[in-house]
């Protein structure tokens, strides 16, 4: 399975395949059953029926990788109009955002950025993070491949001495979580922890899944054992029951830690912990750059590409 996974990381990155895939009349089903539609309306309409089960959301306005500062500018403004219609909507603080930090600036090359990409994903940052707060709700700092962990947990420091309740995210999957998962197990800090969605070379990354789970269950230890939130990122029932067991034998009540998925992945599992009394937040991402963010899903699940291809072949 490994070489399919590379394969459809690598076609996420693919400037042609994506012209083509989102050029092509794609069956709205497929692309729906993980993104809830292109524009707020349609989030809000999906996080609306979340709440109604008694889960909680973390939105993502879709893109990544944005050369262009005007882009960036775009994607903030997205945000920003986004925070105050679910204020308008009494869906505060119950839903929060996710922003990755090369959709708003982080990647922009130094000459069309006074100050460089670190500048002004910072600076845009702080417009998300302040929208928030007036929003009366938080944001979480996406993660995404190694090459910007540094950067990405810079700016969070950054952030965190206005923003202390913004939150990170950690991915097992890297031989360095533990270590940063130690460094962020401190009181009133929200952290994310998922396996890792990117395709990453061995001199950084576990490549072997069991290693990955082993990482993971590592982290949640530190994490569950420390003094900061936890937010445990992951589908997989294994994990799952293990997380439930290491929250019993630290302490901790529910509440003060919560469960994660993306929206459309388990979604009976997310209902039976949110009835089982756990605080379950979903991922929910919307927006027209869709492409980079299915196409991960695809390659976790490459049982799903049959029936993707299907659709594309179905509906010429
Ligand atoms: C809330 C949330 C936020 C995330 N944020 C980030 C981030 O910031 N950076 C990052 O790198 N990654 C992020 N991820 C993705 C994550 O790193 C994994 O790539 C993804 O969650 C799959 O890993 P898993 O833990 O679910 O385990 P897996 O081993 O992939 O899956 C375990 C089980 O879950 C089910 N499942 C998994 N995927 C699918 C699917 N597509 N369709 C149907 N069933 C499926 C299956 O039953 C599978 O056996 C996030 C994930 C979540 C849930």
């Amino acid at each position: 399975m490994r070489p399919l996974r590379e394969g459809l990381l690598l076609l996420s990155r693919s400037g042609t395949v994506k012209r083509l895939v989102t050029t092509l009349p794609v069956s709205k089903q497929v692309v729906r059953s993980y993104v809830p539609g292109e524009k707020d309306a349609d989030v809000v309409r999906a996080v609306t029926g979340l709440a109604a089960d008694g889960l909680h959301a973390t939105i993502d306005h879709l893109g990544e990788d944005t050369t262009d500062l005007e882009q960036a500018e775009a994607a903030v403004a997205a945000y920003v109009d986004l925070l105050k219609r679910l204020s308008a909507e009494g869906l505060t603080p119950r839903a929060e955002v996710s922003v990755k930090l090369t959709a708003i600036g982080l990647a922009l090359p130094d000459e069309a950025a006074a100050g460089g990409g670190f500048k002004i994903a910072l600076e845009n940052a702080r417009a998300i993070c302040r929208a928030a707060r007036n929003a009366g709700t938080t944001v979480t700092l996406d993660m995404e491949d190694h090459t910007w962990t540094d950067a990405t947990l810079a700016v969070l420091r950054e952030l965190r001495k206005d923003f202390p309740e913004t939150g990170a995210v950690l991915q097992a999957y890297l031989y360095r979580t533990e270590h940063d998962c130690r460094a962020l197990a401190y009181e009133g800090s929200r952290v994310r922890l998922c396996k890792g969605a990117y395709d990453e070379p061995e001199d950084v990354a576990y490549t072997d899944p069991e290693d990955v789970d082993r990482s993971y269950v590592r982290c949640l230890k530190i994490l569950l054992g420390g003094q900061g939130y936890p937010m445990i990122a992951t589908h997989d029932p294994r994990l799952i029951e293990i997380a439930s067991a290491l929250a019993s034998r630290y302490g901790r009540a529910q509440g003060t830690y919560e469960f994660q998925m993306l929206f459309g992945i388990r979604p009976v599992e997310q209902r039976r912990l949110a009835e089982a009394g756990e605080t379950v937040r979903v991922y929910v991402p919307y927006g027209t750059e869709w492409y980079g963010y299915l196409m991960r899903r695809l390659a976790e699940r490459p049982r799903n590409l049959s029936f993707f291809l299907t659709s594309l072949v179905s509906k010429k």
